[in-house]
């Protein structure tokens, strides 16, 4: 089970269609809330499949 808190940055397999793997995690709870650092847009996914998408290690705080 990965560690997640608000703030965190995560390199997901799951990219968006605007070309973007990065996100920033803003909610949590049973759905994890997640923006693209590329076009700002905001989606919630659930937890479950959250974890299965983290690439980056826990606590990854990109550079960008
Ligand atoms: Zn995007």
């Amino acid at each position: 089970m990965h560690y997640i808190e608000i703030g965190d940055k995560l390199i997901l397999r799951k990219q968006h269609p605007c070309g973007s793997k990065q996100w920033e995690v803003w909610k949590l709870g049973m759905d994890i809330g997640i923006r693209c650092l590329s076009c700002g847009r905001m989606i919630k996914i659930p937890r479950a499949k959250l974890e299965k998408y983290i690439v980056a290690p826990d606590r990854t705080r990109l550079a960008y």
